[in-house]
This record gives C-alpha cells, structure tokens and sequence, in this order.
C-alpha cells in the first residue's frame, strides 16, 4: 500500500472486468482514485469496503451501484458511464506516451535530481566498465573496504598497515595518493 501512494500519480487504469482493479485506490476514472476524490472516503459509497473491485459494481458491461446519500456518488457513477470499456483491464503508465511502463522511465519520474557532480564525466560515461565506475564511485564517496575502515566495522584484521608498504595506516589517501608503492604505480601509468 505505500508503494501504490507513490506511484498512485503515474497510473491510471483501463476498465475491462474491473476485476484486477481497486475501487478506491486506483485511478480508474479522470478524477484519480475515489479515496482522495470523495471528500467523506469509504463512505461515499459505504457497502463498499477497503478491497473493493471495480468488478463489485461491474458485471458484464453494466453498472450495478448499490444505494448511497453521498451527492458525490451521483457524480462517480456518471463518470463510469461515460467510460469507454476497454478489451481487458489494464494500467497504464501516465508519464510515457504509449502508456507502457519502463523501469528507466520510472526513474526518471521518481528520482529526486540532484546538481551534477564535476567528477560525474570521470566516472558515468559511454563504454566505462560498470565494475570499474562502481568502485571509483565508492572511492570518492570514501565507502572502500580499507584496513582503517574494516577495522572500524569491528572486523579482525592482523594489521590496519598498508597492504603494499607495510609503514601506515591504509586509508584511502595512503592507498591512492601517499603510498610510495602505489605513487611507482601511478608514475609508469601516466609515463
Ligand atoms: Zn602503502
């Protein structure tokens, strides 16, 4: 139920059966889901509890509505009526024109966009290693498992000493910047 609030605003549904869809909390007709639309909820139509198909009111094509005082359900089963009831029930995916929903599209809408970093070009580009990119993301971020980070974590480690030179602590500067064993290695690599 807390992921139907949140993609609640992308969808809307097709009508067939009715069966597949939720009366209250699917956007099924213009308005949006019934439980925000109808200002007194459930009780716009009280018979009808939480889990209620729009398959309860629908029945081969007809609209069955059981009684209600609300003066919103008058306006919910014209809404319905005027429906075009489509070949089966389908949901659709509102912000991608053809209504199909893509797992790339749905990021999109549902990401919060940040500024973009000025290292982002070094790390996210065309034809990177995702391997690669992950792990230099995790360097800058400072989330590499280092000696001085595991044993952080609690876990046992003979020695916090760099790996390759055996003097200091092996952080993430020491291991990339500092270590004499490492610097040799960035010399024949920009050579
Ligand atoms: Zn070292």
């Amino acid at each position: 139920m807390q992921l139907r609030a949140l993609i609640s605003p992308y969808t809307s549904c097709r009508v067939d059966s009715g069966i597949t869809i939720s009366f209250w909390y699917d956007a099924w007709l213009p308005v949006g889901p019934l439980i925000k639309f109808c200002c007194r909820g459930l009780q716009c139509f009280p018979i009808l509890s939480e889990h209620a198909k729009v398959s309860d009111v629908l029945s081969q094509g007809q609209w069955h509505w059981p009684r209600s005082s609300d003066p919103q359900a008058t306006l919910v089963r014209d809404l319905a009526a005027a429906l075009d009831l489509s070949n089966h029930d389908t949901v659709l995916w509102s912000p991608h024109k053809s209504g199909h929903f893509s797992t790339a599209n749905a990021w999109e809408c549902l990401r919060v966009r940040s500024p973009k970093l000025e290292w982002n070009n070094a790390i996210w580009f065309d034809g990177q290693l995702p391997r690669s990119s992950f792990i230099s993301w995790l360097c800058i971020h400072n989330r590499l498992a280092t000696k001085d980070r595991l044993s952080t974590w609690g876990i046992q480690i003979a020695s916090v000493e760099c790996e390759f030179c055996n003097t200091r602590r092996e952080t993430r500067e020491h291991l990339f910047f500092e270590c004499p064993i490492t610097q040799e290695i960035w010399r024949s690599l920009l050579a």
